[in-house]
């Protein structure tokens, strides 16, 4: 078995101009994806995604990543991921054991290698003939699930919170920054209003997206602790390890951060600097399988749970999926409650999520087939995903 060719093509799934809102992101007019294909020589190809700018992770992986895998046997996925991430240098760095990376240790080029490592563990598991989650090792069929979503302003969050605990999550999450923009007062009156909605039971994430400074974060956090919340994510900016461990000390509310994180590396500083309750690697960011599986490993040793990013594409959630079947430490699973067809309309099969569970899909790799309109219909649109 041999791979015979990869390909990297952008997609962007356009968000209706009625559907459009403005978040501390600014307003989001459409959410770009880059599909991977691993082809191999008796015919069968694995499905990958990326996150990041489509056009130069596309120009990543065809002229970076593509040379350095054809030919390969996919089921050496280790290897292949070691080639990719070394560079020119792989052969001295498998030889002498230790990491060599080239310049692009961080960023789109790691976008790219996640993309087409999550390609090969999707081919290498069609080859065994088993899910994906049983190649790395399954722990578990189904995971418990958390509506992510919340943005409504105001008295509004008790409606759209309590909504997500209608259809049967025991855990939700809003975001601190609503549509009405943010002060401490206006977050505590959404908070409010969220809990009436879903009543003393079910569990409230919030999650800042990095926008507050520490002592913003440590002055909301000390406000929120009466609310009972079970992770406070991306208090600060992901760039200050330090201040985070800061917040993370000064409240009794567990700490979640690491979507923006890449490698085993970086968590590996967030751990060292005691920073973190959560870990929350994307797979299509970390590194892929190979990746966060191994960062997944490196957080149980220290007593940390694993709760995977997996806002994007449908490969992206299919990926995550396997991910919190396989890794022990992963108590639940993101599913995203935004406007989001790249995610709920790819494939031809649905996701089998039912009173806020979800299922592991049973058939090899990662076990979706993309609709035959899919190229088409989330067909590239250049430019930026947010407006300012
Ligand atoms: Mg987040």
């Amino acid at each position: 078995m041999k791979i015979t060719e990869v390909i990297a093509i952008p997609m962007s799934d356009p968000i209706p101009r009625e559907r459009q809102h403005r978040t501390d992101l600014g307003t989001r007019v459409k959410s770009d994806a880059v599909l991977v294909m691993v082809k191999t020589d008796e015919g069968l190809t694995g499905i990958g995604a990326s996150l990041g700018s489509p056009p130069i992770l596309c120009a990543v992986v065809e002229h970076e990543l593509a040379p350095a895998l054809i030919g390969e046997n996919p089921m050496y996925s280790e290897r292949l991921y070691e080639k990719m991430y070394n560079g020119s240098r792989w052969k001295p760095a498998l030889e002498r054991g230790h990491a060599q990376p080239g310049d692009g240790r961080r960023g789109v080029t790691m976008e790219a290698i996640s993309g087409v490592d999550i390609a090969i563990w999707d081919v290498k598991s069609q080859i065994m003939g088993i899910p994906v989650y049983q190649a790395l090792g399954a722990t578990r069929d189904s995971v418990r699930a958390y509506a992510s979503g919340g943005w409504a302003p105001g008295d509004e969050a008790e409606e759209e919170m309590g909504g997500y605990a209608k259809k049967g999550f025991s855990a939700v999450k809003m975001r601190v920054v609503g549509r009405d923009g943010f002060s401490i007062e206006n977050t505590i009156k959404r908070v409010t209003a969220a809990r009436r909605g879903i009543g003393p039971s079910v569990e409230l994430m919030l999650d800042a997206h990095g926008s507050l400074d520490v002592t913003t974060a440590i002055r909301l956090a000390k406000q929120l602790e009466k609310f009972d919340i079970a992770w406070f994510e991306e208090p600060i900016s992901p760039d200050d390890h330090l201040g985070l461990a800061e917040v993370r000390r000064s409240t009794i509310i567990p700490i979640a951060t690491g979507e923006r994180e890449f490698t085993r590396f970086d968590f590996d500083d967030l751990f060292f600097h005691r920073s973190v309750d959560i870990a929350q690697p994307d797979i299509a960011r970390a590194g892929g399988f190979t990746e966060i599986r191994r960062i997944g490993s490196m957080a149980s040793a220290k007593g940390i749970r694993l709760a995977p990013h997996a806002w994007g594409s449908g490969v992206l959630f299919a990926a995550s999926i396997h991910m919190a079947m396989s890794a022990p430490n992963c108590h639940i699973l993101e599913v995203s409650q935004g406007y989001m067809p790249m995610m709920y309309e790819l494939f031809e099969e649905p996701y089998d999520i039912r009173e806020g569970v979800v299922y592991a899909p049973q058939k090899p790799g990662l076990g979706f087939t993309l609709r035959e309109e899919a190229l088409k219909r989330f067909e590239y649109i250049p430019g930026p995903e947010y407006i300012f």
